[in-house]
């Protein structure tokens, strides 16, 4: 949802996007699982795979492409290519240590807790094996260099500070498995005893995905990517082992790693164990796309973790919702109607300076905190905005009958003036509402990306609450 108010965002201003996600379809947690029911591993991830895809519609995602790992055609030529320009770099040898099944890892003892994964809550396996090792140490110094300068840039800064701590302690790691072992995976270049380690793999779908091993205009087309958005239990692999990947391959790094926290769900831990697992669909069939997008991008500090609860979420809807952003546009929309035969022409002469000045500071703030990833910032400009806009309204009464008719104007001007622009503003976050807004006043300066409305003629169509009464 965060990816995909940067891309809105992006491409509103004219800027190329290309949006991907996916999902990683290898690795011993896919081999087991599958065991376990009892299918075949295709299978298993083919059923996955369109649960995910599936949240595109639910979750209104604007994504450009979704790879799979397991998609021979897309992603193997790449991941191969990529493991053979790393070669150099990698080498065999006899190993012991723990992995985590959770994790797809090998685990540090000291990191764990009373013997158990501090992520997954479970004790990792010991594992002895001859495999491939990638030669991480050689590349520590140079990325240290890279995350010191910010030149790979991790945001926010003290997930680099993480970064740092976690490289000290980096070694050499493990690239492939046996395949008596784990036979569910992209083979190793000339060696078919190993398959590639799931996350070297993996991590490769961010270029094979732009053609990388298959279509070399389009990879240099896209890449480096601007933007990586991870949650926080991914750092290290994608803060060190793939910057140290694209190092050994002669690739470019990727400008920025993005990282959000985790949502637990009134307060606990959202796990299957405990039962409080809350669907998407469910949660958005019962209050609207927009009200859940709305609830997770301004409730939750988009690099922190947060907690969902029913109730925070119907008191963001009846307060911000339905009462700031609702209300407002059902007024201004019915006073329009029944003062002004329904049409309003646009004369900047009517369009208080000092709320002109309130929209300028409004999208500085937005900017900036779009740019710096705190998008729930960008929300609160929005909202304080609309808050100003119905004090607007409230002080200047428009709906008196004695308003002298320039007064009146002044007040429907402004007060469509900010709704307008606001709608502009919320259209990344929630683009159903916004369209709707442009749409009860015969409006959309959105697709034509111009945004002065001087001169511009308004009629007010249908006017329809924005966010009905909850039942
Ligand atoms: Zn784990």
């Amino acid at each position: 949802m965060q990816a995909d108010v940067l891309a809105r965002y992006h491409r509103a201003l004219g800027n190329d996007v290309w949006f991907l996600t996916g999902v990683d379809e290898h690795g011993l947690k896919v081999y087991r699982s599958a065991q376990e029911e009892g299918i075949g591993f295709q299978e298993y991830v083919d059923r996955n795979s369109a649960e995910f895809a599936k949240l595109k519609k639910v979750l209104n995602i604007s994504y450009d492409d979704f790879i799979r790992t397991s998609d021979r055609v897309r992603h193997w030529p790449g991941a191969q290519k990529l493991w053979r320009a790393c070669s150099r770099d990698i080498y065999l040898k006899e190993y012991e240590g723990l992995y985590c099944v959770g994790c797809e890892a090998f685990v540090n003892k000291k990191d764990l807790i009373d013997g158990e994964c501090p992520e997954h809550h479970s004790k990792p396996e010991v594992v002895k094996e001859k495999n491939y090792f990638f030669k991480l140490t050689k590349y520590k110094k140079e990325i240290k260099k890279l995350v010191e300068s910010g030149e790979l840039k991790i945001v926010p800064e003290n997930r680099g500070n993480e970064v740092l701590n976690l490289l000290e302690d980096a070694e050499d790691f493990s690239v492939s498995r046996p395949i008596e072992k784990l036979s569910w995976g992209i083979p190793v270049p000339d060696d078919p005893t190993q398959v590639q380690y799931v996350w070297f793999d993996a991590l490769a779908n961010y270029i094979t995905a732009i053609g990388y091993g298959r279509d070399e205009e389009n990879f240099k087309k896209w890449w480096p990517a601007d933007v990586h958005a991870i949650g926080k239990g991914i750092l290290r692999f994608h803060a060190i082992y793939w910057p140290a990947m694209l190092l050994a391959a002669g690739l470019l790094l990727p400008k920025l790693i993005y990282i959000h926290g985790y949502v637990s769900i009134d307060g606990e831990k959202i796990s299957k164990s405990l039962g409080n697992v809350i669907s998407p669909e469910e949660a958005v069939k019962k209050y609207g796309v927009d009200p859940v997008r709305y609830y997770l991008l301004r409730e939750i500090p988009s690099t922190e973790d947060g907690d969902f609860s029913y109730k925070k979420l119907e008191d963001r809807y009846n307060g911000d919702l339905a009462n700031n952003l609702g209300n407002l546009v059902s007024r201004v929309a019915k006073l329009i109607e029944t003062k002004l035969n329904g049409e309003l022409n646009f004369d900047d002469k009517f369009f208080d300076s000092e709320s002109r000045q309130k929209i300028e500071e409004t999208a500085e703030k937005y900017k900036k905190a779009i740019d710096e990833f705190r998008l729930h910032e960008a929300l609160t400009a929005v909202w304080d905005l609309l808050g100003y806009a119905n004090s607007f309204i409230d002080f200047h009464k428009p709906w008196a009958k004695d308003d002298d008719p320039s007064h009146l104007l002044k007040t429907l001007t402004t007060t469509l003036g900010i709704i307008l622009n606001a709608a502009w503003f919320i259209k990344p976050f929630l683009p159903e509402t916004a369209d709707k807004i442009y749409k009860t006043f015969g409006s959309n300066i959105w697709s034509s990306q111009d945004q002065k409305l001087a001169g511009k003629k308004f009629a007010v169509t249908k006017i329809e609450p924005l966010f009905p009464r909850l039942k």
